[in-house]
């Protein structure tokens, strides 16, 4: 029997793949850096019959059409806000995710930029190399506490609930929102479950980890950045697109939260002169919540293992519904 055909967006590393090839006909975009062009994608997607996706590939209705042959694709991400589950279900192609696997490296993400932006540590750093540090001074570089404060979280799931952990070992005070409350959160944890607009108050750190939805894009505003303290850190590691970019530089520059540790961004990648980049409080990283070599090959692994159970006819291992 012929093995089915499976197209691969990035190139993976060959010691990852291997094991996979006597399962798959197995084709891969060849760069490691580079995305797979539009044009590739949809050639490819129109003959294989699995598809391995990366978070900037969109999997939408005229690559669904096209795709004849496609009855799964494994997406090596938790969010799947690129893909268009409703229509691909209705097009009968399973649509897999790689949760858990990388709960506890992109919680690490999200403490450290919320304790770099509250610690200054990037000016700090750039202070020193531009030779600048000529004396010990009482204010010189003061940031805010992190510890004893209170951090709220909106998207209290798997990641923000080990953010929360990190945050006890810190005796944050922790605060979240969700639109349904986790009882087992609140009791291991010791969360208080409270309303958005709440969180947005007392919080001294919000903290976004929601998936991106019709429901969460752009939720962080103008309104929602003004009813935060003015000495209040916005840090962003879900989508880009759950903030307003231009209202979070506003809300920065009129001094109406403190700072922003962003991870993520509307249009990635962003370039140097991204306005958000310009300002001092603000500490930005490549979309790397996930990446550490350890959770990468996990994620690569578990949507390969995703394509195997869906070609062998077993349940899959992470279906997004
Ligand atoms: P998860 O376990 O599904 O948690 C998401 C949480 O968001 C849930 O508790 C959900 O609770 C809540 N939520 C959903 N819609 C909401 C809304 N409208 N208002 C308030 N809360 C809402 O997902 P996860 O594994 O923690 O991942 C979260 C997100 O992080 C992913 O979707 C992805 O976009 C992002 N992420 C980013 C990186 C990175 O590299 N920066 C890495 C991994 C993940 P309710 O359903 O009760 O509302």
């Amino acid at each position: 029997m012929d093995k089915p055909k499976i197209f691969i967006t990035r190139r993976l590393p060959e010691e990852v793949i291997d094991p996979y090839k006597s399962k798959f006909d197995i084709e891969m975009w060849p760069e490691e850096q580079e995305p797979v062009t539009r044009d590739v994608l949809l050639q490819k997607s129109s003959t294989c019959e699995g598809l391995l996706t990366m978070l900037g590939d969109k999997v939408d209705e005229e690559l669904i059409q096209q795709s004849k042959n496609l009855s799964i694709v494994a997406n090596m991400a938790v969010g799947y806000d690129n893909v268009d589950v409703p229509l691909a279900e209705k097009h009968k192609i399973a649509v897999t995710n790689t949760p858990d696997v990388l709960t506890e490296t992109t919680a690490d993400l999200a403490f450290s930029l919320l304790m770099a932006t509250a610690r200054r540590l990037l000016e700090a750093n750039q202070f020193i190399k531009e030779n600048n540090w000529n004396h010990w001074a009482p204010l010189m570089l003061v940031g805010s506490d992190i510890h004893h404060k209170t951090i709220g979280i909106v998207g209290m799931g798997r990641i923000g609930e080990a953010v929360a952990r990190r945050a006890k070992g810190f005796n944050m005070n922790v605060l979240y929102h969700n639109r349904s409350r986790k009882p087992e959160a609140e009791e291991e944890i010791g969360a208080e479950f409270v309303s958005f607009d709440t969180l947005l108050e007392q919080a001294d750190y919000v903290v976004c980890l929601t998936p991106l939805t019709d429901e969460t894009k752009y939720l962080f505003n103008k309104e929602a950045f003004r009813k935060m303290k003015d000495t209040a850190f916005f840090i962003n590691v879900s989508r880009g697109a759950t903030m307003d970019e231009t209202a979070l530089q506003e809300a920065i520059v009129d001094k109406e939260i403190a700072g922003a540790g962003l991870d993520v961004f509307e249009n990635e990648p962003i370039d140097a002169a991204h306005p958000l980049l310009g300002l001092p409080e603000v500490i930005c990283s490549p979309h790397i919540g996930s990446a550490t070599k350890e959770t990468r090959y996990k994620m690569m692994c578990m949507s390969l293992d995703n394509l195997v159970h869906h070609f062998e006819g077993k349940p899959l291992i992470s279906p997004v519904t």
